[in-house]
């Protein structure tokens, strides 16, 4: 990509095709490509743009993620009033709803529109010329938020509307902004291991994260749209709610697939008893289904209230909740040392499977709703896998029961347990605890680290227990007399692990990196940082001000991954892991970075935040060559403390002299 010229041809053209997958990925859910050729159609992207500055356009694809976070979200006044739902609870309710509507217009032949009512949080986009100029929270109806930086980070949210004829000039949709199911587990994980408070359920972990200043904190979150309508929408030239969600998806925006016109009240009840028993199938939580009036000529002339459209209503699922009783409390020990107490139950049935355990998060917890064994529990499902302990049935709680108390040691290795100040969680400091050390090897067998299936729980437990493993590098150590001479191990199965074991010493970095468990690295971050860094080494040697410089890592993430790394006893694992042969270099080319791209470095001296090695690797990472002599091709000579004959070489040459600080500028990319 030499000329300008060229540069901007092919931006344009890798911003349309990065646009056409975003649509078909995200509104359609129909993918052409893999993530990875995704990926490296983004990444080609913001390397012409980081030569070619001035080629940055803010609708471009590689803008989703502003760089400063702002001080505070100025109100917006909403053009059009973002209006509440009426609720019902009963098919009964439900009929006594059509009846108001046929009181007002008549009775009649009415089709309706039957949507999930997903439980997040709603928002409007206003689009000008197809382009996304400002995202608003409902706020209390009248006025909002303007969330637009972080409405930009959520990838379902098109930044351009696609080039169809009919997009109004100026528009403005809505819809409900939602986290993932499985993206609430991980975060809550992430935030516990964090000593965080876990978000209650999905519905604040969405609020909590458009409401948070830093876009890059959204980005990393995974949050989803689904638009549901057109504000609008009769000076847009739509005629009905169904045509309103079929143009919105022609235009490029995210609507609900499970979206169904009915004829009849009665077709309506079908969808919400269909739904009702599979709504624990879908990636986000529902509670319940907006019923609305088809025809917009209709739906005006039934009006709204102060508070509510007279023309729809929301249909509310029961809670699923359940009582039982708590048998016991155990206290699980995670793999950062964590305890996390574990209510115990008489197994119930609810929302379709039999639950037998529900946490309690932490003592602070317990203690607020004093939840004692032998007491009957309220549960309820929620988000999360394991569901939650809501509160006591007070009246129901049998005499000479006693308050909680948690433990002083770790159940698991007898530590004594620390509570750090300020934080709710009490931890069991022993890194080489049985338990810690399981937890860490679960996690790093995971499907989405490196996915070594065989090695199940109970083997994981028998493998620690022998002191056979004691961390991932020991893993690889394991030869089959070692493993069939564990219990229930045919050789088959062992076999198997072996190969799985095998296999996994290929594994991409960024599932290497995600497996090492360190804190506050989630999926998303591992992968962003191998895609940068390219090498556990050239991490290794990163400073926390160049972690942060990669797009969408934060400083909490960067100060955990160069602490980590600090510690010896990680550096030797990371050496053994590389000894076992594990893959720690993404493959390809390096990206290319426009300030080392092409340039030659000669290392003197000692370096004090680096070894000379790691500093090769990072200067390498990004593009550039370490050289061992001084010629006048040198671009540049890095100069250490006592620094030998070649920055005097160097001085004879002409050629510049950079010390460490300025390295480090240098590799930060300024
Ligand atoms: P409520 O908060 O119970 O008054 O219900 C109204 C809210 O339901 C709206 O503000 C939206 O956030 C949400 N909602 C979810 N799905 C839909 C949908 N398909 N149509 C309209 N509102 C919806
Ligand atoms: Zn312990």
């Amino acid at each position: 990509m030499s000329t300008r010229a060229a540069a901007e041809e092919r931006v344009r053209w890798l911003r349309e095709e990065i646009r056409r997958h975003e649509h078909l990925y995200y509104a359609l859910n129909r993918p052409e490509i893999s993530d990875q050729a995704y990926d490296d159609l983004e990444r080609e992207l913001r390397d012409i743009e980081a030569r070619f500055p001035d080629l940055v356009t803010p609708d471009s694809p590689t803008q989703r993620v502003g760089e400063t976070p702002s001080e505070e979200f100025p109100t917006f006044v909403h053009r059009v009033r973002m209006l509440s739902l009426d609720n019902t609870y009963s098919e009964d309710e439900l009929r006594e709803f059509e009846a108001r509507v046929f009181r007002a217009i008549g009775e009649q032949e009415i089709a309706y529109t039957a949507e999930l009512k997903v439980d997040g949080l709603s928002m409007a986009l206003h689009y000008e010329d197809r382009r996304l100029v400002r995202a608003v929270t409902r706020g209390d109806g009248v006025r909002g938020d303007d969330v637009t930086a972080n409405a930009r980070a959520i990838r379902s949210v098109p930044l351009v509307l696609r080039d169809e004829a009919d997009v109004p000039p100026t528009l403005e949709v809505r819809g409900e902004v939602y986290l993932p199911r499985s993206r609430f587990g991980e975060i809550n994980r992430e935030r516990e291991e964090a000593g965080e408070e876990p978000f209650a359920n999905p519905r604040n972990s969405a609020a909590g994260t458009i409401k948070s200043l830093d876009p890059r904190v959204v980005a990393g979150r995974g949050l989803d749209i689904l638009l549901y309508s057109i504000a609008d929408a009769r000076a847009a030239g739509v005629r009905s709610q169904w045509e309103a969600l079929e143009r919105m998806r022609a235009w490029g925006l995210r609507t609900n697939p499970a979206s169904r016109r009915c004829q009849g009240l009665e077709e309506v009840l079908v969808f919400c008893r269909e739904w009702q028993g599979k709504r624990d199938e879908l990636e986000y939580e529902i509670d319940g289904v907006v019923v609305k009036v088809d025809d917009f000529a209709l739906q005006e002339e039934l009006g709204a209230t102060s508070k509510f459209p007279r023309w729809a209503i929301a249909f509310k699922y029961p809670a699923e909740q359940a009582t039982t009783i708590v048998r016991s409390i155990d206290v699980q020990v995670g793999r950062t040392g964590k305890l996390t107490p574990v209510a115990i139950l008489e197994p119930v049935s609810l929302a379709g499977s039999t639950v037998s355990r529900a946490t309690l998060h932490n003592e602070e917890e317990i203690a607020r709703k004093d939840v004692r064994v032998l007491d009957t529990v309220l549960i309820e499902k929620g988000g999360e896998v394991i569901p939650k302990v809501v509160g006591v049935v007070a009246e129901a709680r049998p005499k000479g029961t006693r308050p909680w108390t948690p433990p002083e040691t770790c159940p698991v290795c007898d530590e004594p347990v620390v509570r750090p100040e300020g934080e709710v969680d009490r931890r069991c400091p022993n890194v080489s605890c049985p338990a810690q050390i399981e937890e860490r090897l679960k996690h790093f067998a995971r499907r989405t680290a490196m996915d070594i299936e065989g090695l199940g729980d109970s083997l994981v437990a028998q493998l620690v227990e022998r002191e056979l493993v004691r961390d991932y590098a020991d893993l690889y150590a394991l030869d089959l007399d070692d493993v069939v001479a564990l219990e229930r191990m045919a050789e088959k199965s062992a076999r198997n692990l072996l190969e799985q074991l095998e296999r996994s010493r290929s594994r991409e970095l960024r599932h290497l990196l995600f497996g090492l468990g360190i804190r506050h690295v989630g999926e998303r971050a591992a992968q962003l940082l191998a895609r940068h860094f390219r090498s556990l080494d050239a991490l290794a040697a990163a400073s926390v001000e160049e972690m942060e410089a990669v797009h969408e890592i934060g400083p909490i993430v960067a100060q955990s991954v160069h602490d980590w790394f600090r510690d010896p006893a990680n550096r030797r694992l990371v050496e053994r892991l590389k000894e076992a042969g594990l893959r720690t270099e993404e493959e390809g080319t390096a990206p290319v970075s426009p300030v080392l791209q092409g340039q030659q470095f000669v290392l003197t001296g000692t370096l004090d935040s680096m070894t000379r090695e790691e500093a090769k690797a990072a200067i390498e990472a990004r593009g550039g060559r370490v050289t061992s002599s001084v010629s006048k091709k040198t671009s540049a000579v890095i100069v250490g403390r006592d620094p030998g004959s070649k920055a005097d070489k160097a001085r004879g040459l002409g050629v510049r002299l950079i010390d460490e600080e300025g390295l480090s500028a240098l590799l930060a990319g300024d």
